[in-house]
């Protein structure tokens, strides 16, 4: 189980074009998209295999990923790949609509299900962390991220500030994997944005790739920058290096209330995520390996003291909203009892989305030809004209996003619509308007694929926050509708112990039988987030089961 030492492994660069080495391009497709999340320009840190989200990784170790690879070249159009945490355990006879690929990752019984455990067999070479996209092998780089963020704050725009961020200012932290696309999403919505970063490294990559416009030498600098951009009426984005552990609670110190506040640091992970306050001459890593206790208590330590302060802002007037990272919980861990004040983002801006099945739906042009994702864009901007948010946000995105690997495009779309955007992708690939099959996924935050009692499924109307029947249900209608691969997560974004998921993804290769699968993947995945909401009770979906065809025995639908 060792992995190679980073100084050994090349720069992993998925194959483009239409060619194949694989006997399917269901086969091709997973190849590519595992090789395309460990792309240095996609993946946070490559070298450890590791994809985002403090630990997401892609495969167990370089003897794995190396053996997945070359599984994939071989295996025939009616098998099946097992994957067990990141390993590669089994080929199985299948047949032909059956997925090639059925992966597990980080799932443990629920009595088990910690950190500790974790970590034991992690170590142990016995398993690894898939956060959600990353052992599923459908990242996409920051873009993946931004459409869901910019709907988040163009959500809390329509609640609280008249439909626009225009004239705010928004605080948040982290600028990672996913936490980078907060500054660009907060910019799309039409406000100004500080965000607070430890690793000047990552600064810099959010800087080179567009997503931060500047960054302040201080955070009295940001925000005094902030102070006149919001002035102006200007969108723009601002960058700080600091500990959020310390400037936020700086905010408070200095009586100056954001707009909003939120935070996107790796906090569902006290070990590997988020950082403790360190003295100048202490090193993270050397703490974190010598005195791991030590390590913990003041991570947790941290997070106690970021959550009050964004509660203190929180009293003095901020909207406050937990970005899905479950700082919330590991504060009120270290004593802070009201963490729950402030609500997570789903409930508070998300949800009447969910119950549409509406979520994200994201593609992958394997011709590796930007051209290919331009003439999908323009076919959805035609599929779709009454649709404001994709109208917009696919134009912005056409023009403004860079692409990280190999081309890709992210929107949201909802029950019904999905499978219309996916047999049309089909249909161009068939005709030649696309050079090379398109590969469709979709993160796990999604409308009926997880269950997630400080996220996706927080305050559902009918108390059944923890049911993880529902992501179960997903993972087999997945497989029954005919995907390409699917997997079934525990932790993700929230941690162990906290969440369950499931993700799908499909492959447009222009074929007959490439049609039929988009159909019925793309339509049952989609609605089973309209059946999970409706079941709660929910009258949008409800409504929504009833106008779009499904059949809903126990509601009488
Ligand atoms: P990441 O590990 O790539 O990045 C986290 C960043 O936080 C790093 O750049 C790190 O340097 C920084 N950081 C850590 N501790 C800090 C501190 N105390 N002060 C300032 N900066 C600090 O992770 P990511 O992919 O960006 O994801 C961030 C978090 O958001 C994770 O917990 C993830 O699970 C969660 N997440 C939420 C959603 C959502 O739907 N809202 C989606 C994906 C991920």
């Amino acid at each position: 189980q060792t992995a190679a030492s980073p100084s050994d492994v090349p720069a992993i660069r998925a194959p483009r074009g239409p060619e194949r080495t694989a006997r399917g391009w269901i086969q091709e497709a997973a190849k590519r998209m595992l090789m395309n999340n460990l792309d240095p320009e996609v993946a946070e840190h490559p070298e450890t295999l590791v994809v985002y989200g403090g630990r997401g990784k892609a495969a167990r170790s370089w003897a794995a990923y190396h053996t997945i690879v070359e599984t994939l070249d071989r295996l025939e159009n009616n098998e099946t790949l097992l994957i067990q945490s990141g390993k590669p355990v089994a080929v199985l006879k299948t047949h032909e609509w059956a997925p090639r690929v059925i992966l597990a990752n980080s799932n443990l019984v629920p009595h088990w299900a910690t950190w500790e455990t974790f970590d034991r067999l992690d170590r142990a070479g016995l398993m690894m962390y898939g956060q959600m996209t990353a052992g599923s092998w459908i990242y996409i780089g920051t873009q993946g991220i931004l459409q869901g963020t910019y709907e988040t704050f163009a959500g809390a725009a329509r609640k609280h500030f008249g439909g626009s961020l225009r004239g705010t200012v928004t605080v948040t932290a982290g600028l990672g994997g996913m936490g980078g696309a907060q500054p660009l999403a907060v910019k799309l919505a039409g406000g100004v944005s500080i965000t607070i970063e430890i690793d000047p490294t990552r600064i810099q990559k959010r800087l080179d790739t567009r997503y931060l416009d500047e960054v302040a030498h201080s955070l009295e600098d940001a925000i005094a920058r902030a102070e006149s951009y919001r002035a102006q009426g200007v969108a723009r984005s601002i960058g700080v290096q600091g500990n959020a552990a310390v400037l936020v609670p700086r905010l408070v110190e200095l009586n100056w209330t954001p707009d909003l506040i939120t935070d996107q640091t790796s906090a569902h992970d006290p070990m590997w995520g988020y950082l403790p306050i360190l003295a100048p001459d202490e090193d993270a890593a050397a703490l974190r390996e010598e005195r791991p206790d030590d390590y913990r208590a003041r991570a947790y330590e941290a997070m106690a003291a970021h959550v009050r302060a964004i509660l203190a802002l929180q009293t003095r007037g901020a909207v406050a909203f937990d970005y899905g990272n479950n700082l919330r919980h590991r504060a009120q861990e270290a004593g802070v009892e009201n963490a729950f004040d402030y609500p997570g983002f789903v409930p508070a801006f998300i949800r009447d989305s969910f119950c549409e099945g509406r979520g994200p739906f994201r593609w992958v042009a394997l011709s590796g030809d930007p051209e290919d994702i331009r003439a999908t864009d323009s076919a959805l901007l035609e599929l779709f004209p009454d649709d404001e948010r994709l109208q917009s946000w696919l134009s912005y995105a056409a023009g403004q996003i860079a692409f990280q690997g190999l081309p890709a495009r992210i929107c949201w779309l909802g029950y019904r619509e999905r499978d219309r955007a996916a047999r049309l992708f089909n249909e161009m690939v068939a005709d030649g308007r696309l050079k090379a099959p398109i590969v469709i996924g979709r993160d796990h935050l999604d409308a009926g694929s997880v269950a997630s009692p400080y996220r996706e499924t927080e305050a559902m109307r009918d108390g059944s926050d923890a049911v993880s029947d529902w992501p179960l249900l997903n993972f087999g209608v997945g497989i029954a509708s005919g995907a390409a691969w699917m997997s079934f997560h525990h932790g993700g974004g929230v941690g162990m112990g906290f969440s369950q998921h499931a993700g799908l993804v499909a492959v447009a290769d222009g074929t007959p039988e490439a049609a039929k699968r988009l159909s019925r993947c793309l339509t049952n995945d989609p609605g089973l987030g309209v059946i999970r909401h409706a079941d709660a009770g929910y009258d949008r979906a409800l409504d929504v089961a009833k106008e779009r065809g499904l059949d809903l025995p126990s509601l009488g639908i």
